[in-house]
């Protein structure tokens, strides 16, 4: 069956109910809500609110991200002492594909806009893969949290 092609989408997002972050996503504290799946191009958005001293579990970005922080502080790639980027709201943030991070520091409690072009393939210190979230993934957790099913 061919899905109908979607004209638009509208989230009214106060709306929406917080969901909480699996801990093998981020460690110490995550909430999120799934915004827009685009199976076709195999991207996702979503809102993201992580606690001051949470981390991202390190991964690599197979496809290239954006963001927009509205609120709060945070480190990638260890920060800008480290040669990474410390991100200060209000910013913007492109990620290429490939782009690995090993280091996610949340400094201070943010708000995320994130859009997705590909999976985040979640790695352990080794780089072995441990875990898929993608335009698959994201809209199957968001359903099982929601009871959607
Ligand atoms: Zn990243």
């Amino acid at each position: 069956m061919l899905k109908q092609k979607i004209e638009c989408e509208y989230v009214a997002m106060n709306e929406v109910d917080w969901q909480p972050l699996p801990e093998g996503f981020i460690r110490g504290g995550g909430r999120w809500k799934l915004l827009h799946v685009s199976p076709e191009v195999g991207s996702w958005t979503g809102l993201f609110a992580v606690s001051k001293g949470a981390s991202v579990a390190s991964h690599i970005h197979v496809g290239p991200g954006e963001y927009f922080l509205t609120r709060g502080k945070l480190e990638v790639r260890g920060g800008a002492e480290e040669g990474g980027v410390t991100a200060t709201a209000p910013c913007y943030g492109y990620e290429a594909s490939g782009a690995r991070h090993d280091q996610t520091l949340i400094l201070e409690d943010i708000e995320i806009y994130l859009t997705f072009q590909g999976p985040i393939q979640l790695i352990d210190g080794e780089g072995n893969t441990v875990g898929v979230m993608a335009w698959q993934q994201a809209p199957a957790l968001w359903a099982e949290q929601t009871h959607q099913r």
